[in-house]
């Protein structure tokens, strides 16, 4: 395919590695965000077998994993029974390089933000996207907020997040989210360095804790901590005080103590909420949706991310082989529809059982799946769906 003059609209991850695999296949680039600095926000997230695929092509593996806390397994515990209702193993997988990387969204953002800047990819800060229109030649011009035209483009990639105003709105959002706090890696303590832990009451009430290893601006370890919660619930949880909740959540796993005593205000905690939603069709003339501007949902299985950069290799594999932009776009969508939908599937289905007011999926989890699930292929088949390989995302794209 020839030179495509090409918008990014979004520096998230979707939006960063499409542009590090466009520019590096000499298309020239364009990155827009609202932001005046970009920056993301949240707190931590798991990069899976998945995306660690595409950061290594990109040539990140190494900081990655310099910079992150690998994660071999997922543990759950209901209540305070002790009964273990979640242990899923990376080795079950049975191949070499099976693990998770804890990662706080800011050290993700700051190794692909890194690498733009190096290579000198243009980046326009302190746009808001309003919308696209048409121009001539089959080309696409960005609206600004502002009514400040920008192009005309071959081709626009928005990768503006889940509440992207370039596409329609679609979905639902989910009842529970929840409290995201970032704190010190407790020095001793019973927590485990390796693991994605969590602890759950019914299905109502869950508390997490994962290692996110190093912020880019310190040395020390770090935790991303979190506490599910209904949003209309917020309020409520927030008149209540921190010495109720904290106490709540002692009640539930005493071993977060050393954590809760690094939280002396409310505002130390994040609420995020999730949407749940899929777009019908994610390309049309001159524009392609990827990342969660395509599909979003819970971070139940933690794919939302690594979905993203799976998004992105596609587009960069599709046009380095397809005689056009048109069929270029198809191809794309083509190597990633099944997988999409195959998770979007699944997360629907998983998230009740950990984020609901149900009484009966909960009782199932503890005392049915729970048990069935340390059995074998029940540990392979857990190890592949948390890893983000099935559905064998990467055989489309020869990763
Ligand atoms: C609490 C939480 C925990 C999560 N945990 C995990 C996990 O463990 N693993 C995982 O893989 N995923 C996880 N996710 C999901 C993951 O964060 C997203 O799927 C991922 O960030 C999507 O990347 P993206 O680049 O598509 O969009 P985003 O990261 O949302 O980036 C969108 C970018 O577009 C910019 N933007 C938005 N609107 C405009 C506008 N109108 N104009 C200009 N710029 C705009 C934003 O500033 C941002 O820079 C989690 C999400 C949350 C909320």
């Amino acid at each position: 395919m020839q030179r495509l003059d090409i918008a990014i609209a979004g520096c998230g991850p979707a939006g960063l590695a499409t542009a590090l695999l466009l520019h590096r296949d000499g298309h020239q680039v364009t990155l827009f965000d609202r932001f005046d600095a970009p920056r993301p926000v949240g707190s931590g997230l798991m990069i899976q077998p998945t995306g660690f695929a595409v950061l290594k092509q990109l040539g990140l593996a190494d900081a990655l994993l310099d910079r992150g806390a690998r994660v071999d397994r997922l543990h759950g515990e209901a209540g305070i029974s002790g009964r273990v209702v979640l242990d899923v193993r990376y080795r079950a997988l049975g191949r070499s390089g099976g693990f998770g990387i804890g990662i706080h969204r800011a050290t993700l953002f700051g190794l692909l933000h890194d690498a733009v800047i190096a290579e000198t990819i243009s980046m326009e800060t302190g746009c808001p996207v309003a919308g696209i229109e048409p121009s001539a030649g089959g080309r696409r011009r960005l609206v600004l907020d502002n009514g400040r035209r920008i192009g005309p483009f071959d081709l626009i990639v928005d990768a503006l997040g889940t509440r992207t105003p370039l596409a329609p709105r679609c979905g639902r959002e989910l009842a529970y989210g929840a409290l995201w706090s970032t704190l010190d890696w407790p020095a001793g303590g019973e927590l485990d360095q390796t693991a994605l832990e969590q602890r759950y009451r019914r299905a109502s009430v869950m508390v997490g804790v994962l290692p996110i290893g190093r912020l880019p601006s310190s040395a020390h370890k770090q935790a991303a901590f979190f506490w599910s919660l209904r949003a209309d619930r917020f309020d409520s949880w927030r008149s209540a005080g921190l010495d109720a909740w904290k106490a709540d959540v002692m009640e539930l796993w005493p071993a977060t103590r050393p954590l809760l005593a690094q939280i002396v205000s409310p505002d130390q905690l994040t609420f995020a909420r999730y949407a749940h939603r899929t777009l019908r069709s994610p390309a049309e003339a001159g524009m392609i949706h990827i990342g969660d501007a395509w599909h979003s949902a819970s971070p139940q299985l933690g794919q939302g991310a690594n979905m993203a950069l799976l998004d992105a290799y596609a587009l960069a594999l599709a046009l380095r082989v397809a005689r056009d932009v048109p069929s270029a776009l198809a191809h794309a969508v083509a190597m990633r529809q099944r997988h999409i939908r195959l998770y979007q599937m699944l997360t629907a289905l998983f998230t009740p059982v950990y984020q609901s007011d149900s009484r009966l999926l909960p009782i199932a989890r503890d005392r049915l799946v729970g048990p069935l699930s340390k059995l074998w292929p029940a540990t392979k088949i857990q190890a592949a769906m948390v890893s983000g390989l099935v559905g064998d995302p990467l055989g489309p794209l020869n990763l």
